[in-house]
């Protein structure tokens, strides 16, 4: 995070520079562009020139999102329902929501607040889970289902990982704040792009990796609106918060990526990328094995949700089950897909395959 900091430092000094350097010229130059990766752009990506080990975890200090500290005691009261009909929608997961019982996966935690002012508005604050720099702010309540949100990055022996604070009423934190335990970044609140009532406001907490460092490019590309660079929701893949807080709990001296071995991969994706997966560039730990080399084929294992636990390269059956095919799709785990399946792949007469919301994962994360 201190590149990032030293990054973002030497671009908008040399910006400057160019500025006093346009000075004599009669038209101001453009404005640079606003970085948007959260580390520097990569040269060529090799085993060779993969990041330095990290600091270690942040995660000893660990305080709870909001002045709720129930959260791990298997009360489902202290969480707010995405459907009352179904007192776990608040949890991570596969959920139905909706008259019509649709299916989404939900992949944080809604966290119910402990106090109210006269007009029934929550006043709790939220904060910061562990120390971290702020990556991202959207004040803007209508241009994200998540509302206003904050992201913030944390140090993991694995590498970068998130934490998403979202529906919040205000927000105190600024992008590139350095924050520690219980440092402030905002209210409780209930905003949205999809209207959430007063009554169930709460915030949406959710802890993961990053999907791609390129998926800013990806979205412009798709003329994606509104743009969160790489802090769109797609982008950002989560772990059961309560498992995790719950592991940390146990261990607290245990990194995320310790945790990560404990997820059981819910199915593996063969496929043959155009080059290096930018996940495993930024989470080397994860990948297992031999380096990558152009034109091999690879099997991502990944959680229910999607989220990459592990990466290497397929053997010389799994190239077989790929053949010419675009993927294919091995070591289906219906335990792990959960008990309402997962929303990126599903049977199919050929076995099975990945849905379109799957196909579009399997682009981001590999572009
Ligand atoms: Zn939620």
């Amino acid at each position: 995070m201190q590149t990032k900091h030293y990054f973002r430092c030497s671009r908008w000094v040399a910006a400057a520079a160019a500025l006093l350097l346009a000075g004599c010229h009669s038209e101001p130059p453009l404005p640079p562009p606003q970085p948007i990766t959260m580390l520097p752009e990569p040269a060529a990506v090799t085993r060779t020139n993969l990041p330095p080990t990290p600091p270690p975890p942040a995660w000893k200090s660990l305080v709870f999102p909001t002045p709720q500290t129930r959260l791990i005691e298997g009360d489902l009261r202290v969480f707010t329902p995405a459907n009352p009909a179904h007192p776990d929608s608040g949890l991570f997961g596969t959920v139905r929501t909706g008259a019509k019982g649709q299916s989404r996966f939900h992949e944080g935690i809604d966290i119910a607040p402990l106090q109210r002012d006269r007009r029934g508005e929550p006043t709790d604050e939220v904060h910061a889970i562990a120390p971290g720099v702020v990556g991202y702010a959207n004040a803007i309540a209508g241009n994200s289902n998540y509302g206003k949100y904050v992201v913030v990055l944390h140090n993991d022996p694995v590498g970068a990982v998130y934490t998403l604070y979202a529906h919040l009423a205000s927000i105190t934190a600024r992008p590139g704040q350095a924050v520690q335990s219980g440092t402030p970044l905002g209210v409780m609140g209930h905003t949205s792009s999809s209207a959430i009532p007063r009554e169930r406001a709460h915030v949406h907490f959710e802890i993961g990796l990053l999907n791609n460092e390129r998926f800013a490019y990806w979205s412009r590309a798709q003329k994606l609106k509104p743009d969160h660079g790489n802090f769109h929701g797609q982008n950002l893949t989560g772990v059961d918060p309560l498992a995790f807080l719950r592991w940390q709990h146990a261990h607290p001296e245990d990194s995320f990526g310790a945790f990560l071995a404990t997820q059981p991969a819910a199915f593996e994706l063969v496929v043959t990328p155009a080059h290096a997966v930018d996940f495993f560039r930024r989470y080397p730990a994860l990948w297992e094995g031999a380096g990558w080399r152009a034109g091999a084929p690879v099997v991502v294992s990944c959680a229910a949700n999607g989220l990459p636990l592990k990466g290497r390269l397929a053997n010389e059956a799994e190239r077989n089950a790929l053949r010419r095919a675009k993927y294919a799709l091995t070591s289906i785990n219906a335990a792990a897909l959960g008990r309402n399946g997962s929303h990126l792949v599903a049977p199919a007469r050929q076995g099975w395959v990945l849905t379109s919301t799957g196909e579009r994962w399997r682009d981001t994360l590999l572009y």
